[in-house]
């Protein structure tokens, strides 16, 4: 980090070790993509370059629930889907996060049917709800930073008998969009 450059070298610092815990926790989410649709295209972006989630420390996406504390639903989940992603929320490490990402894993979006739950939070406990159809990255962007935030805070909320409550947090839109059709440039100065 280049801290070391800007510190003399016989200097120490103090701090509390659960501000240090959380600093590195909130520093270091590894995301559990849990993408069955068109949601999970926008996820895969906000990894790419041009949003680069690693600015955030939470571009390291774990394919084992074992290593990873934020799952991130994207996409619409069916009936019969649902017991295996509960499966993957009961072996991800504590303390553990959960983001429900666009209208179809919050609500069941357009697919009101029989066939597909209309809503995880039926189901798993949801810290965050990232709205859209399909949400852009930087609004899942300030999903994982709300989520960030609370790390920070040392600020986990518990039932009195300890028991982790979903935070259910709702992220609003931040991204204005531009008028259509957008004027051409190619080829233009
Ligand atoms: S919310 Fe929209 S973009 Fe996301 S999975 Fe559902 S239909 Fe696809």
């Amino acid at each position: 980090m280049g801290i070391e450059s800007a510190l003399p070298a016989d200097m120490f610092l103090t701090t509390k070790l659960n501000n240090v815990i959380n600093w590195s926790r909130r520093s270091s989410l590894w995301p559990m993509p849990f993408a069955t649709a068109c949601c999970g295209i926008e996820l895969m972006a906000t990894a790419s370059s041009r949003f680069d989630l690693a600015r955030f420390g939470a571009e390291v996406m774990r394919f084992s629930p074992r290593q990873s504390d934020l799952l991130i639903v994207a996409g619409r989940v069916s009936i019969k889907m649902m017991p295996v992603l509960q499966r993957i929320y009961q072996q991800m490490t504590e303390p553990k996060w959960v983001i429900s990402m666009g209208a179809c894993a919050s609500t069941g979006g357009v697919f009101d049917t029989y066939a597909v739950v209309q809503g995880i939070d039926q189901f798993i406990p949801v810290d965050v709800y990232v709205p859209g159809c399909p949400p852009r990255p930087e609004t899942l962007i300030e999903g994982i930073m709300a989520i960030q935030r609370i790390v920070d805070e040392d600020n986990i909320p518990r039932d009195p008998d300890g028991k982790r409550l979903p935070l259910q947090i709702a992220v609003a839109p931040t991204h204005t969009v531009r008028e259509q059709p957008v004027p051409l440039t190619v080829g233009q100065n």
